[in-house]
């Protein structure tokens, strides 16, 4: 593309040359910008497919990486129980595109309304798809709808620095149920609603008798390293034990591939142990966090993927915290 603006001492006739390349260029310009929108709102597609997993029941799994641009923040499992009455969806994923293009995809695939979304936690992948659902009744615990109210905001915030034009439209969208642990049934599906905590001070698992699925939320990862943001550890393994007693055909973690054991629970579990007990010994040797951070990571951790970040964040967040515990002693 050229643009002349170079008019002075011209000809009329020279002018109206230049001026017809102008107006030529801009009608191009305009064109390729029309063009570079139009590709770029393709492009910010998640292309979301569902992996049928048990009857009726299906899961879209995402990357075990962190939110990048790349993969506009489709780093979580979410899931959709199809029954008699109508859908059940769990977890809305992590902007207002993921959940209508969830939606979409859902409404597709079955004549039946989408008749109630639950929410696992209160992260922002898991619950800021919402506002695709604003006309479901949205259900999850009162201690998800308090960290949502607290910490939502902020959370919005940084995915729109993290991942920019996926989050556009996404804002925050408070549940509007509060359910209580304990069995329901929706369409011939006998639900248990399970209150544990640990990954953060309230979590949401749900465990379909009907068809033996059980949905960790986040409580439990697979093949990816725990992310501890707003973690307990110590209650965190409570929980994963509480969960190693149920009866399941298949579990969805909150991240990770789908599994019909109890490995993802015991990798969790083992790297949580493990990083209690090298934090502990750091601040028993006296370390500084910038030592503690640049600790080397045991061979037997190299399946959990972005092993490196997520220990780093952890530090960032744990050590402190355990440091004001240890010198309060
Ligand atoms: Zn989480």
């Amino acid at each position: 593309m050229k643009i002349s603006i170079n008019c002075i001492d011209a000809s009329d006739g020279k002018i109206s040359g230049i001026i017809k390349v102008f107006v030529s260029s801009l009608v191009h310009f305009i064109f390729f910008v029309c063009l570079s929108q139009t590709s770029l709102a393709s492009e910010l597609d998640y292309g979301l497919v569902a992996e049928p997993v048990a009857k009726g029941t299906y899961a879209f799994i995402g990357s075990t990486k962190y939110f990048s641009k790349n993969n506009g923040g489709n780093i979580v499992n979410t899931a959709y129980i199809v029954t008699d009455e109508g859908v059940i969806v769990i977890d809305t994923g992590p902007s207002y595109r993921y959940g209508k293009q969830m939606r979409e995809y859902i409404e597709a695939s079955t004549a039946l309304p989408i008749i109630k979304v639950f929410i696992t936690h209160h992260h922002p992948d898991h619950f800021l798809g919402n506002k695709a659902f604003a006309d479901v009744p949205i259900t999850t615990l009162a201690g998800v709808v308090d960290g949502i109210k607290r910490q939502g905001d902020a959370f919005t915030d940084n995915l729109y620095v993290l991942i920019g034009d996926w989050m556009k439209e996404t804002e925050v969208y408070i549940p509007t149920e509060v359910i209580s642990p304990g069995k329901i049934s929706i369409g011939g599906h006998e639900i248990e609603i399970i209150a544990l905590d640990g990954h953060t001070h309230s979590d949401m698992v749900i465990l379909d008798h009907t068809t033996g699925m059980l949905f960790t939320g986040d409580l439990v990862f697979h093949d990816r390293t725990p992310a501890l943001a707003n973690a307990n550890i110590e209650h965190w393994l409570s929980s994963l034990s509480r969960l190693q007693t149920l009866n399941y055909t298949y579990l969805i973690p909150g991240h990770g591939p789908i599994t019909n054991n109890e490995h993802p629970m015991k990798q969790t579990s083992d790297y949580l142990s493990w990083l209690r007990t090298t934090l502990e010994q750091a601040l028993t040797n006296g370390l500084t966090m910038p030592e503690a951070l640049e600790m080397e990571l045991p061979q037997s951790f190299r399946d959990l993927d972005i092993l490196q970040e997520e220990y780093k964040r952890a530090v960032l967040q744990l050590y402190p915290r355990m440091e004001q515990h240890y010198f309060d002693k």
